[in-house]
This record gives C-alpha cells, sequence and structure tokens, in this order.
C-alpha cells in the first residue's frame, strides 16, 4: 500500500467530516447543510466553488500551473430513507434518514483529496471537484448535466468511485465497457369486472390475469434475450384485492428492468407490453404498461479505464487491483456523466470480512479505513493525468 502522504496526515481530518456528515444524512436535493459544508471546506482550502447547480449541487476548481489540460472528480452527496441501526456513536441523528450508501465517505475522500492536492499545488492544469446530489433514485447527475456541468466546466474526462463492501479493503475493482446496469421500472394495471367472488363468471377476474403474467413475464430473459445477454426482470409488488370474497376490479403490478445495452432494454419492454396485452386479451380485460428508463448503464470508456487502472495500482498494487470483475445489475447516475464524458467507474473494496453489512443495509457503516486509500487514489489519478508544475 503506498499511501499519499499529505492524504495520511490528513486521516483525523477525514474522519471527522465524515462522522459529521454522517450524523446529519440528507436525502435528494436537500442537501443544503451538506452542501455548505462541502463548500466551506473547499474554500478553506483555497479553491473556487460553484453552488447551485442542481440546487444543491457543488463544485470546486484547482488551477495550478499554465497548464490547459482539465479532469473531473466526482462524488455524491445524498442519503437515504433508512432508519440507521448501527449503534456507532456518530450515527444519524435524523430519524428515517441515514448514509447506508457510503456517499458521507465518498465527500469526505473528495474533501481529502482536494485538500492534499492544494496542499502540494504540484501538478499543471485544473482539477474540478464534483459533489452531486440526490444519487439515489433521483437522478441528480442527470440534472447536473442538463444545467451545463461541462459546459460551465470543461473537462477532458470525469472519474467516480463506490466504496465495496462486498470486496476486501485495499482492493479496487473496474473494468471497461458497462460495470453497472441500467435501472428502469414499470407499472402494469389490469382492469377486469368486479364481482362476488361465489360468482366468478360474472365477473372478469383480474386475479387470474397477475397468476399468468408473473410467469409469463420471467420467459422474456429465459426465452427472448440471447443465452449470453444479460438482463432482470423483478415484479416486486402486487396490490389487489380487500376481502375473501369479493374479485376484484383492478390489480396493479410494480417492479423494476436491469439490462447493459439498449438493445436488451428495448427487447424487454416490448416483450413485456406484448405479453400484457395477450393475457388481458385471453382473461377479456384490459391492461396497460407504464414503462419508465431511470438510470442508463454505466459504461466505462476505455483509455480512462487504463488510467484508473495504472492509479488504483499506483495505490494498492497490481495484485489488488481486479480488472475483470463480473459487471453488476445495480445502478448508479454516474451514467449520466458517462454518456455525455468519457470517463471511468471503480469499486473501492471496503470489506472487513464476509459479515460486513453491504450498502443499503441498516446496520451499514462507510468504512474509515478506506478514507486514505480512496483519497489516494483520487491525488494519484490526477497527478498521473495532469503535467507536474
Ligand atoms: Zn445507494
Ligand atoms: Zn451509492
Amino acid at each position: 500500500m503506498k499511501l499519499v502522504p499529505e492524504v495520511a496526515a490528513l486521516v483525523p481530518e477525514m474522519k471527522a467530516w465524515r462522522h459529521h456528515i454522517h450524523a446529519h444524512p440528507e436525502t435528494a436535493f436537500e442537501e443544503t447543510a451538506t452542501g455548505a459544508f462541502v463548500a466551506d471546506k473547499l474554500r478553506s482550502f483555497g479553491l473556487e466553488v460553484h453552488t447551485g447547480l442542481a440546487r444543491t449541487g457543488v463544485v470546486g476548481v484547482l488551477r495550478c500551473g499554465s497548464g490547459n489540460d482539465t479532469i473531473g472528480l466526482r462524488a455524491d452527496l445524498d442519503a437515504l430513507h433508512i432508519h440507521e441501526k448501527s449503534g456507532v456513536t456518530h450515527a444519524s441523528t435524523i430519524a428515517g434518514k441515514m448514509h447506508a450508501c457510503g456517499h458521507d465517505g465518498h465527500t469526505a475522500m473528495l474533501l481529502g483529496a482536494a485538500a492534499a492536492l492544494a496542499r502540494r499545488k504540484d501538478f499543471s492544469g485544473t482539477v474540478y471537484f464534483i459533489f452531486q446530489p440526490a444519487e439515489e433514485n433521483e437522478g441528480g447527475g442527470r440534472v447536473m448535466v442538463e444545467e451545463g456541468l461541462f459546459e460551465k466546466f470543461p473537462m477532458r474526462a470525469v472519474y467516480g468511485m463506490h466504496n465495496w463492501p462486498l470486496n476486501p479493503l485495499g482492493t479496487f475493482a473496474v473494468r471497461p465497457g458497462p460495470f453497472m446496469g441500467a435501472f428502469d421500472i414499470f407499472e402494469i394495471v389490469a382492469t377486469g369486472k368486479g364481482a362476488h367472488a361465489a360468482m366468478p363468471n360474472t365477473g372478469k377476474d383480474p386475479m387470474l390475469f397477475v397468476a399468468h403474467a408473473i410467469s409469463a413475464l420471467q420467459t422474456i430473459v429465459a426465452r427472448n434475450l440471447h443465452p449470453l445477454a444479460a438482463g432482470v426482470v423483478s415484479i416486486t409488488q402486487v396490490h389487489g384485492g380487500d376481502t375473501w370474497n369479493v374479485i376484484p376490479q383492478e390489480v396493479v403490478l410494480r417492479g423494476t428492468v436491469r439490462s447493459f445495452d439498449s438493445v436488451v432494454q428495448d427487447l424487454i419492454e416490448q416483450r413485456m407490453r406484448t405479453i400484457v396485452a395477450g393475457i388481458a386479451a385471453m382473461f377479456e380485460m384490459t391492461a396497460t404498461v407504464r414503462y419508465e428508463r431511470r438510470y442508463p448503464a454505466t459504461v466505462n470508456a476505455a483509455a480512462e479505464t487504463k488510467h484508473a487502472i495504472a492509479a488504483a495500482t499506483a495505490v494498492v498494487g497490481a495484485a489488488n487491483v481486479d480488472t475483470d470483475p463480473t459487471p453488476n445489475m445495480g445502478s448508479e447516475d454516474f451514467a449520466f456523466m458517462l454518456q455525455a464524458k468519457p470517463g471511468c467507474y471503480v469499486w473501492l473494496g471496503a470489506g472487513r470480512g464476509p459479515d460486513t453489512p453491504n450498502v443499503h443495509n441498516p446496520h451499514y457503516d462507510f468504512n474509515d479505513d478506506a478514507l486514505p486509500i480512496g483519497a489516494s487514489y483520487w491525488v494519484t489519478l490526477a497527478k498521473q493525468q495532469l503535467p507536474p508544475n
């Protein structure tokens, strides 16, 4: 392990920042105190600070030397609607909200990198430190891009990082191409004809639609996708019926679809519509499909992935950088930035052993021992990518 010395010296501060943010979680687009905290810190390091992009987003600008080259490093600010059960001393002070995805750690690591780079000023060019709101569900990364992130702050490439408790501390994992899945949601409403449950012949039972639809929708992945293509169809909600002796009028199904490429995404949506219409026709009722594409797949660019591997290797050694990990069907709104700019997203190993709670678990807490590793990666990446001052 080769930690950047300036970063290693900042560990107590990074921990304190992380614990402060953890104790005061704010969810999507409400990260006003977190954003102000970040802006204050960046100003204290001597950075130029821009606020208000995507409401609560913050961009810090560090220019050194006379170089024209630029890169962007991105962290996320938001917490989740989860009631924390970690029992740590810095646990959430806000009921029902929790930093259960480690964005507190991401923010602290990027602040640490900004402080370290500002202290040494030994590169020539510009580094943009991007702190985005609303990574969870609401697409703050998309809003930042739409509000002109890359026009206001022109950069050659953009880099992201997520802590990964499933991988051991002191490792990185990254690969070129699709790395995280596209995230779609759907809602199917089947409308039959309500009836007395003892006289089913007088109604059109939407429960029967549900029984067939749940099975038939699984045939999309099993029978329509190329065997080597990847897709997930998960029905996660069934809502219908109120009592024992009534056939309801309507039943609602909801769920999510995951994929790595738009051809698969198109196929799943089209087959879903066909199957739903066919089953509805079979049982003489109507059914509607609302299909919404939320986040695209996170696709790493080839050249930037090589740069990310070089930086990770310099910090943890080649043996600890997995360059062929199995992609994950979780999704990530850094995908919107990667659609607009070449870049790379890496997983920072943060596991403490097989029982480490994963992200989005109420017992999860970001692993502080990962702070200097992630911040060293950022500093190393910036110094490898920009010429010395
Ligand atoms: Zn998350
Ligand atoms: Zn996350």
